[in-house]
């Protein structure tokens, strides 16, 4: 099928015909793009989303992917980029949008920033460790920086122990095969992170469903599960685990917590939650969603987060009961066969967590807690009161803006960037083909001014582009207004 710069796909490849006019089109490819050799089998592309991604995906990706060449902080720098073959391929003009505001990365609490003396110690640790461990956890992969690090984790959860491993992705996709297997049922929330997915369909756990942070959902699979057994044999599953996420960063939900611990007490399953939304970002100073919502940390079975968030690093953790964390340390692939967290990684957490907990003598982690709570619900309560639909919990500053329609979304994040503002906007297959939206990042570094210019340019956004769906629009709150806005030190 034609594109709109005059080349078709032939198994995934460009070829552009207008300049192939020696016989090279005619001899591999026949007039739908599908080589000639290849004609009488079921092709291996042409599906639905192959159709989407040329004729939607391809008109507005220049939306996406776009490079950036500074820290991610609260305002950033643009590489400027044009395409002349109607974004096929794009090239740079060589100029920089300069102090673009940052409304996409989940640099929840400020501190993915550019060197600044607070970052000290981790050119100290830089100097006397070097930049890579070379070896396993389980070998000689294992400093007393990795100690110390899962030592505050564990004090900061208030768990008793914690493992922390040099890739978030990875401490999904790797520890979950060491909990459940084959007899085992895992019963995962509908919009579960892809490492979440991908970690239980390695486990070789059999896998069922449940409606998004619906508990009832949750409950009948759970009841089937204890009433039924194992398909055929009928025998009784061996375990089951519950796979959720703390809060979800395509629909700013928090996880409905004490219902489904209820959940998991009755029917006996174990539940495992990642954190890697909230932890750092929700709950009175930070602690995630056990702290949101009053409860024991040991209520949850497995405790798992990343540090790329709201620590301004790398990485992730398993945390809970001693036997669980050292069965994982024998166990888990991620400590046998991955190399271990880089020290200066392991530093700028450490670093963090000590800020988070006042242990470096100011009270300033918590202010960033406190700061990005704020920022939060004002952003949100405006945005409500604008005629926008949001979904989420108000607590969440994880905001999706409802676009719903994938034409609007590429005239929105374009005129945004023309205001120098930068967003993330998500459309299909991330979430359903209607329902496209922009996701907003709140972020303690945002100061009430940043967020003034950028709600005054969605408001002026929403009516360009006939964005404000709501037929409940909120009713002013301004005690939300008039909070002084804690500018953060650098
Ligand atoms: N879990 C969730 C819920 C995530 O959103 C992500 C990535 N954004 C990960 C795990 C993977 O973490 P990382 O990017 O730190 O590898």
């Amino acid at each position: 099928m034609a594109n709109p710069g005059g080349g078709t796909v032939c198994n995934g490849k460009l070829h552009n015909h207008k300049k192939q006019s020696n016989g090279l089109q005619s001899r591999n490819c026949t007039k739908n793009g599908i080589v000639k050799e290849a004609q009488d089998f079921v092709p291996l592309y042409q599906d639905f989303e192959n159709f989407y991604t040329r004729n939607l995906y391809m008109r507005i990706r220049d939306n996406w992917n776009r490079p950036i060449c500074s820290a991610p902080g609260a305002l950033f720098d643009v590489m400027e980029r044009v395409s002349d073959d109607y974004n096929w391929t794009f090239r740079f003009t060589g100029r920089v949008i300069k102090d673009v505001i940052n409304m996409g990365s989940y640099n929840f609490l400020g501190l993915a920033a550019k060197y600044d003396e607070s970052m000290r110690t981790i050119k100290d640790v830089l100097e006397v460790y070097g930049t890579g461990v070379a070896s396993t956890r389980h070998e000689m992969g294992t400093l007393d920086k990795h100690k110390e690090l899962e030592d505050l984790v564990a004090k900061f959860l208030n768990v008793e122990a914690a493992m922390v491993f040099g890739m978030g992705f990875a401490t999904n996709s790797m520890n979950i095969p060491a909990l459940v297997g084959k007899g085992c049922l895992i019963l995962s929330d509908e919009l579960n992170h892809t490492s979440l997915v991908l970690g239980a369909r390695l486990s070789g756990a059999t896998i069922r469903i449940f409606k998004h942070n619906n508990t009832q959902s949750l409950e009948k699979l759970l009841r089937d599960a204890v009433i039924y057994g194992q398909p055929r044999t009928r025998r009784a599953w061996k375990k089951i685990l519950i796979l959720v996420e703390g809060v979800y960063s395509m629909e700013g939900s928090i996880v409905h917590l004490p219902q489904i611990i209820a959940l998991k007490k009755k029917y006996k399953a174990y539940l495992y939650i990642d954190e890697a939304h909230s932890i750092g970002a929700v709950g009175p100073t930070g602690r995630g969603v056990t702290e949101f919502f009053g409860l024991d940390p040991h209520e949850v079975d497995v405790l798992m987060g990343t540090f790329t968030k709201s620590f301004g690093a790398a990485g992730g953790y398993i945390a809970g009961r001693k036997d669980l964390v050292d069965y994982l340390r024998v166990h888990s692939h991620s400590a046998v066969y991955a190399s271990s967290m880089s020290p200066p990684i392991a530093e700028q957490i450490i670093r963090s967590l000590k800020h988070l907990m006042g242990m470096d003598g100011t009270t300033q982690g918590l202010q960033r807690v406190r700061q990005l709570a704020k920022n939060t619900r004002y952003f949100r309560q405006r945005l409500q009161e604008m005629g926008f639909i949001i979904y989420g919990n108000e607590n969440s500053p994880v905001v999706p803006l409802l676009l719903y329609m994938p034409g609007k979304v590429a005239a929105f994040a374009r005129h945004m960037l023309e205001k120098k503002i930068g967003v993330v906007v998500v459309g299909f297959p991330a979430t359903p083909l209607a329902e496209a939206r922009a996701r907003f990042c709140v972020s303690a570094a945002h100061t009430r001014e940043m967020l003034d210019t950028v709600l005054e340019a969605l408001d002026e956004m929403g009516d360009l582009l006939q964005l404000k769906y709501s037929r409940h629009k909120k009713s002013a709150r301004p005690e939300l207004y008039d909070e002084t806005s804690f500018e953060l030190e650098d």
